[in-house]
């Protein structure tokens, strides 16, 4: 009996190992780039990483849009900015990973932005929430440093 550690398949690898369709695997024959036996394993694989691709963005794009809008909670209607304890956006589900953009001010300091709105860190887990202000000649400011560049 072979122990199973030989029973491995590159122990028994052949030199031109026979390939393999990358949908159903069953064996490939003709060229030796072929990936699919068919047309048809060929769609099939595509359309399924396509469709994982846009279940990535879809997943993406709605961690951003939802950070935006617990940033745009916490601005509560016309204020220009807020100041929060961090965990009172983590308590709203805000994901700290997902950010649009960051913004450094000449003096070193770095927004987290997300679309038209951005958080700063202030010290003991206070964040300074602000809406991004738009000017033709550099598209987003945080409002609280508009007046200073
Ligand atoms: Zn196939």
């Amino acid at each position: 009996m072979i122990p199973a550690i030989f029973m491995r398949k590159k122990f028994f690898a052949m030199p031109n190992e026979q390939r393999k369709c990358l949908t159903c695997e069953r064996i490939i024959h003709g060229r030796v780039d072929k990936k699919f036996c068919n047309d048809y394993c060929r769609s099939a694989f595509n359309n399924k990483k396509h469709l994982s691709d846009r279940g990535l963005i879809r997943r993406v794009n709605y961690l951003l849009l939802k950070n935006r809008y617990i940033l745009e909670y916490f601005l509560k209607g016309s204020h220009p900015t807020a100041t929060i304890m961090r965990k009172a956006l983590s308590a709203k589900g805000f994901q700290f990973d997902f950010f649009t953009h960051t913004y450094h001010t000449a003096d070193g300091k770095q927004y987290f932005c997300c679309y038209d709105h951005a958080y700063i860190e202030l010290f003991n887990e206070e964040l300074l929430i602000t809406r991004i202000a738009a000017r033709a000649e550099s598209l987003f400011i945080p409002y609280n440093e508009f007046e200073q560049v």
